[in-house]
């Protein structure tokens, strides 16, 4: 049984020894063959495998190709989210917008000269260039010193209001951009104003209106016929000859010593005249409120933007040191001035339409034609407006 049993594995160990055999001859001729890769003809079964290794390096190329779709979303803009329907729609509407805004930002710089802002107080040569721009197209007359005062304020203003432009006296980048431009209208060639632009309480001016053909009185008018109460008064031009014409006729009528309290005035100016009389209120009725104070004010002073003072067609025409009402200089007036265009704007039967309380000193430039019609019928500028349909 031992013997049997002794002889029994032997077979298994030598088909083990064996199988052991063959594996080692594999193993080696593996090796062999392995360690042998000078030959390229024979082995080439063998050598596929390692070439198979670098093939790998195309399948990286596949990861590339869905990136393609980011930059060809991104090369159409907007247009391109309609030429890619099938990809997702939050990624084309996401990339688009991104490439629009910096196109506007870089556009404007280079091509839009830009100006520095040039303001009452602003000095240098870029102040004296504007100057002499104002100088050339009439607006000014005072010398280019660089200094850019009153005189060059007003003369930026006039510049604006001509040209269409917001008349705010600032001279910024659209403001300079014309006036350099040599398309911009000379002073020679303002337009006229509207002698029937009716402003009250419900018609008001803007902050930035200004008359185009504004003239200071003291050149229109001898100070032997008028006397202005603030050097450099300015009105409108046609209406400045007129008041000089009747002032001269009265004068021949044996009616003088005119002076002229106020003219054209500013949007600002008018404000500031509003807020005057409120702090005054305020100073001598300290209980009051502001708006209290307010409303006292509005009873003589028009609020800012009513004042027919901005238009450049009114007169506050006076005799010095005397109250108006009653004088034989008032008497003429009220008799004789639509004879030249003017109406008495404010008068006592009329503060309902007006809107404001009777002001015998107060006269409008509204042209010859209207005024005889107004006069004649008895009718306020407001009535005038509607009567004739305009
Ligand atoms: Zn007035």
């Amino acid at each position: 049984m031992k013997k049997k049993k002794k002889k029994k594995p032997n077979p298994l160990i030598r088909i083990g020894v064996g199988l052991l055999a063959i594996t080692l001859i594999v193993a080696l001729s593996a090796a062999m063959t392995a360690l042998l890769p000078k030959p390229e003809s024979m082995p080439a079964s063998a050598v596929a495998e390692p070439t198979a290794i670098p093939m790998p390096s195309p399948e990286p190329t596949i990861t590339p190709t869905p990136a393609i779709y980011a930059p060809f979303g991104a090369q159409y803009g907007h247009g391109g989210a309609d030429l890619i329907p099938e990809t997702p729609t939050p990624k084309p509407t996401a990339v688009p917008t991104k490439t629009p805004t910096p196109e506007p930002t870089e556009q404007p710089t280079p091509t839009a000269k830009t100006y520095t802002t040039l303001r009452k107080g602003s000095t240098g040569p870029s102040v004296k260039a504007l100057q002499e721009a104002l100088r050339e197209l009439g607006y000014l007359s005072d010398k280019a010193d660089g200094n850019f005062g009153s005189n060059t304020q007003s003369a930026v203003i006039q510049f604006q209001a001509v040209n269409g432009l917001a008349a705010d006296g600032l001279a910024g980048s659209q403001t300079q951009t014309l006036l350099f431009s040599g398309n911009a209208l000379p002073a020679s060639e303002a337009p006229k104003m509207d002698y029937l632009m009716l402003v009250n309480r419900e018609n008001k001016l803007d902050k930035h209106f200004a008359p185009t053909d504004l003239v200071k009185i003291e050149n229109v008018i001898p100070s032997s016929v008028l006397k202005v109460k603030y050097k450099g008064m300015q009105a409108d031009r046609t209406a400045t000859e007129a008041l000089g014409r009747m002032l001269e006729d009265a004068i021949e009528d044996g009616v003088s010593n005119w002076q002229i309290s106020s003219a054209y005035r500013t949007h600002a100016e008018q404000q500031a005249l509003v807020d005057q009389s409120v702090n005054s209120y305020k100073k001598n009725n300290p209980s009051w409120s502001k708006a209290r104070c307010l409303s006292a004010t509005y009873q003589t002073v028009a609020p800012t933007g009513t004042s027919e003072h901005q238009t450049g067609l009114a007169f506050d025409i006076t005799v010095p040191g005397v109250s108006f009402t009653g004088t034989p200089q008032q008497k003429w007036l009220h008799e004789h001035c639509y004879e030249y265009g003017f109406i008495v704007r404010f008068t006592e039967d009329k503060q309902s339409k007006t809107g404001f309380l009777a002001e015998s000193w107060h006269f409008r430039y509204v042209g010859v034609e209207a005024a005889q019609v107004m006069t004649y019928n008895n009718w306020c500028l407001e009535e005038y407006i509607e009567n004739m349909g305009l």
